[in-house]
């Protein structure tokens, strides 16, 4: 017999319910991105300014979101819906964006690639993790003024080495 979740009668039919007015609703959240709809990460007002490469004069004092999405333009975009930033008007390439461009930085403080990662041994590997660590415990990192996402790179580096494992 074929079985689905639907095909059972009690616990799987509220599962099978769900989905549609979950969407419904998170398509009106003020942290969903408007063009991809998925929902964006708070990011400090220096972030967007520092990694902007338009005139300043069209940051407001509003909440921006960054958007993860990689198949989506958009790298920022405020709570109120009234702005977008997209990938040409920042100034560093995204990772999130281009999550398998050899030449865009996972790491931005430090300044480790994709590519460089990719073609690192597992002993480079660890290297390149011990450098960014160092780099942070001695307070030499500048995530929220470098990196898009506004935040510490390593999350991203270390699913990346799983991802490349
Ligand atoms: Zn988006």
């Amino acid at each position: 017999m074929n079985e689905t979740c639907c095909s059972h009668a009690s616990a799987g039919s509220a599962v099978c319910e769900m989905p549609a007015p979950t969407l419904v609703r998170a398509a009106r959240d003020a942290t969903m991105c408007a063009v991809c709809g998925e929902k964006g990460k708070p990011v400090q007002g220096q972030t967007v300014k520092s990694l902007l490469a338009i005139t300043l004069r069209q940051v407001r004092n509003a909440e921006y979101l960054f958007c993860r999405t990689p198949t989506c333009r958009v790298v920022y975009f405020s709570t109120d819906g009234a702005q977008t930033f997209t990938a040409v008007q920042v100034r560093e390439r995204v990772y999130q964006k281009e999550p398998d461009a050899a030449d865009v930085f996972v790491c931005y403080c430090f300044r480790h690639t994709l590519g460089e990662i990719r073609a690192a041994s597992p002993e480079a590997r660890a290297a390149i993790l011990d450098d960014i660590n160092t780099g942070i415990q001695t307070d030499q990192c500048a995530c929220d003024l470098r990196n898009p996402q506004g935040s510490c790179c390593l999350g991203n580096v270390r699913a990346l080495l799983k991802r490349l494992e």
